[in-house]
């Protein structure tokens, strides 16, 4: 049969969703340029395809235009058409960034990072997902068999993400009946989103041709495990050099660092609800799931939101540069941009406040009753998302952090999101998700 080949212009937008519009590869050199037309009420459209209020109606125009440094295009090989798509910005007619381009939010909190302290993001973010397939059952956590029963997957989709342009590094079978992780190298600023999100579609895509469906949502039933996204994080000078770790500092932690990571802990509460934006996401940050339940730093322990991780190495030079802290309080029901400058914002609010590195936990912070989780300085973080957004919504600090009125078309997204579930009951709620993402 005949064939056009095409490639699609992308973002991953405040629902989590990669929404865009194809065109011929033949017109590549002059899309990149000019872009493609886009629309602001899309940003409204929530998960579920229903539209939430918008301030923007019918009205206006916007370009996205696509960027060669995120540019995939992976032939699987089979018979199916190659995957072609571009990440790209959404931009006014006239160039500018748009308030609610995902891209163009974690720009400006990196571009924040170097400005308040001369460092560059250096991040990978590690996935859990479901293989939808109905005969796994229990006995197969971590185990062989439980990876080879996917093993044609996992290469498939090892030989995808490398196609793509990223550095595969591991894939496991998780703890979960029919959960798996894949993880890829560190890349740098906006390039770690860009993967994390171009991962999450080649894992899908991988999926459908070997017959199969995968899902990334945040929690399949409260009983079981969450799929977390784990984002590690580092610190670089500008020559390239590590910054953040100091063998002198608490835990490791350089000054830098560790102000980072107290701005992270301090406005996490504030901040959860673009991390893990779903309704069900507050099921997965419980205590006992290994995901994050409170605003702690943790030494090599699993349970907290921000987690010091093992290095290898004995050499200080290795030990500087495999040194790196993991943010466990995130799903993959946030885009991957959002989700990363929201941290990164968080934690420069911490680097230009001067706070000192915070204490690490070793211990079950759900046996401490409230009295002693205050006078220790913890919060239990929001509950369910209509707190999260409260808390949002409520913060004077992170309210700075967004340009236009991000933060009451965030809302309004939301409670379109939270309507659509209203009346369904609520193992349903588990399912539609697991639809959707
Ligand atoms: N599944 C856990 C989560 O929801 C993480 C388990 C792990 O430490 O890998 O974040
Ligand atoms: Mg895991």
């Amino acid at each position: 049969m005949m064939r056009e080949p095409l490639i699609a212009a992308v973002t991953s937008d405040i629902a989590g969703k990669v929404r865009g519009k194809a065109f011929p590869v033949s017109q590549w050199e002059k899309r990149r340029k000019r872009g493609v037309g886009w629309t602001p009420t899309n940003v409204q459209i929530t998960c579920f395809d229903a539209i939430a209020e918008s301030p923007y109606g019918a009205l206006g125009d916007l370009l996205l235009v696509p960027d060669a440094d995120a540019r995939v295009e992976v032939d699987f090989g089979d018979d199916g058409v190659p995957e072609r798509f571009a990440f790209g910005d959404i931009v006014s007619l006239e160039g500018e960034p748009w308030e609610c381009c995902t891209r163009a939010i974690l720009k400006k909190a990196l571009g924040r990072l170097e400005q308040a302290a001369g460092v560059r993001l250096k991040a990978a973010f590690e996935h859990e997902f479901h293989i939808m397939a109905p005969q796994y059952g229990v006995g197969e956590a971590y185990t062989l068999s439980g990876y080879r029963a996917q093993a044609g997957f996992g290469e498939t989709l090892m030989a995808a993400l490398r196609a793509a342009g990223l550095s595969p590094d591991t894939l496991m079978k998780e703890y979960g009946a029919g959960q798996y992780e894949v993880t890829v190298d560190p890349a740098m600023g906006v390039r770690a989103a860009d993967e994390a999100a171009i991962l999450r579609e080649l894992t899908r895509a991988t999926a459908i041709r070997c017959g199969e469906a995968a899902s990334f949502t945040p929690i399949r039933d409260p009983s079981g495990v969450g799929n977390g996204v784990h984002i590690h994080m580092s610190l670089m000078n500008a020559d390239g050099s590590p910054a953040t770790y100091d063998p002198g500092g608490p835990h490791g932690l350089s000054a830098t660092a560790g102000a980072f990571v107290a701005g992270i802990l301090k406005y996490l509460d504030a901040i959860v609800a673009l991390t893990a934006p779903s309704a069900i996401s507050y099921e997965r940050l419980t205590p006992h799931r290994w995901s994050a339940a409170y605003n702690n730093l943790g030494f090599r322990d699993r349970e907290a939101s921000v987690r010091i991780c093992p290095v290898t190495s004995r050499d200080p030079a290795a030990i500087a540069s495999q040194y790196n802290i993991e943010f466990r309080a995130a799903d993959a029901a946030a885009s991957p941009h959002l989700a990363l400058a929201a941290i990164v914002h968080a934690g420069v609010q911490g680097i230009e406040e001067g706070l000192p590195s915070p204490e690490a936990t070793e211990e079950d912070l759900s046996l401490l009753d409230a009295d002693a989780l205050v006078a220790r300085g913890y919060v239990r973080l929001p509950q369910s998302l209509p707190q999260a957004l409260a808390r949002f919504m409520g913060s004077d600090v992170v309210g700075t952090w967004f340009d236009g009125d991000f933060l009451g078309i965030y809302h309004a997204h939301k409670q379109g999101e939270l309507a659509y579930l209203e009346d369904l009951p609520p193992q349903q709620r588990y399912e539609v998700y697991e639809a959707v993402y």
